[in-house]
């Protein structure tokens, strides 16, 4: 079945601390060697229409197996790589990989565009622009099949004037996805000004709703304000059936979850599209 693509064991390793492990020291070091070294990977995660399971994207992951055959997981390196400068290049790496499998997918007839997650502070340094439109032309792959995520609450934390750069994204033709949406506590009037295509709508909703009327009433708000704004919406972290029936009740079109399949390496992705076509 789909669901069985994961090909490291994510829980088994989740729940030790890298950090305890390896002490913080160790762990930075043997990060850095890993990006500047090309180690961590892209994995694929399919998004769905919720209407009619068509296939429309996907979103790119970062996936670090240590040299010691660890696998450690994002949120325990993602900050680390924040903290210490090195995200910028972690974040490249993945865009490159996911350039290359929109070229890959494209050649077995699959047209669908990736998201890439990038630190709000990176899409406000002078040469992300320009770094950015070279990397897509040394790929060969035009802005729109390329999609940016960023946290919502990176967006309301940053201090500078980032709608800018959104809206200089979004002249380029690149969607920006405000990611774990529902999190960062953004006022309806902020939100109305920022130039972003889609709000992705944070899993704990999700997960919720069907237990906390509270978080029902917040999805649904959150769902219809996507819609009335004209944004899209989309919803993470479906993992079953249920849910994603209320969410397509509540006016929500789009979806991504282990319902549908979990994070894939590249020829696992290769392999689930081969075997829907
Ligand atoms: P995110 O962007 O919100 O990604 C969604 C997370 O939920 C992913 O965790 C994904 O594997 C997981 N997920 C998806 N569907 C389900 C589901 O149905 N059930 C459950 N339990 N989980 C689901 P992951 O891959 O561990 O990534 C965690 C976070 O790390 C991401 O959250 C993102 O903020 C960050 N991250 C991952 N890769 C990158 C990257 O390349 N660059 C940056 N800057 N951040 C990244
Ligand atoms: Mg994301
Ligand atoms: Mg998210
Ligand atoms: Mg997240």
């Amino acid at each position: 079945e789909r669901a069985k693509y994961e090909s490291v064991s994510y829980l088994a390793f989740s729940e030790t601390l890298a950090s305890e492990m390896f002490g913080r020291y160790e762990l930075l070091k043997d990060l850095r060697e890993a990006i500047l070294d090309n180690q961590i990977l892209a994995y694929f995660q399919p998004k769905f229409s919720l209407k009619d399971n068509t296939l429309i994207g996907f979103e790119a992951l970062a996936r670090w197996v240590h040299k010691n055959g660890q696998f450690i997981p994002p949120d325990q390196f993602i900050a680390l790589a924040e903290s210490s400068g090195l995200i910028d290049k972690l974040d490249q790496q993945m865009l490159r990989q996911s350039c290359k499998a929109i070229n890959t997918l494209k050649n077995l007839g699959i047209n669908v565009p990736i998201s890439v997650n990038v630190a709000g502070n990176e899409i406000i340094r002078p040469n992300y622009f320009e770094n950015f439109k070279r990397l897509l032309a040394e790929e060969g792959i035009s802005n729109e099949m390329i999609e940016l995520e960023i946290t919502e609450s990176q967006i309301i934390e940053e201090k500078t004037n980032i709608n800018k750069h959104l809206s200089n994204l979004k002249t380029l033709g690149i969607r920006v996805n405000i990611d774990d949406f529902g999190t960062g506590y953004s006022s309806l009037a902020y939100l109305s000004t920022l130039s972003v295509s889609t709000i992705k709508i944070d899993h704990s909703f999700v997960w919720r709703m069907e237990e906390s009327e509270k978080d029902w009433e917040i999805l649904k708000m959150i769902i219809e304000l996507g819609n009335f704004l004209g944004l899209s919406v989309i919803a993470e972290g479906i993992e079953t059936e249920q849910q994603k029936t209320h969410l397509l009740a509540l006016g929500c079109e789009d979806g991504q979850g282990y319902l549908f399949a979990k994070p894939m390496s590249l020829d696992d992705t290769i392999s689930w599209v081969k075997a829907g076509l």
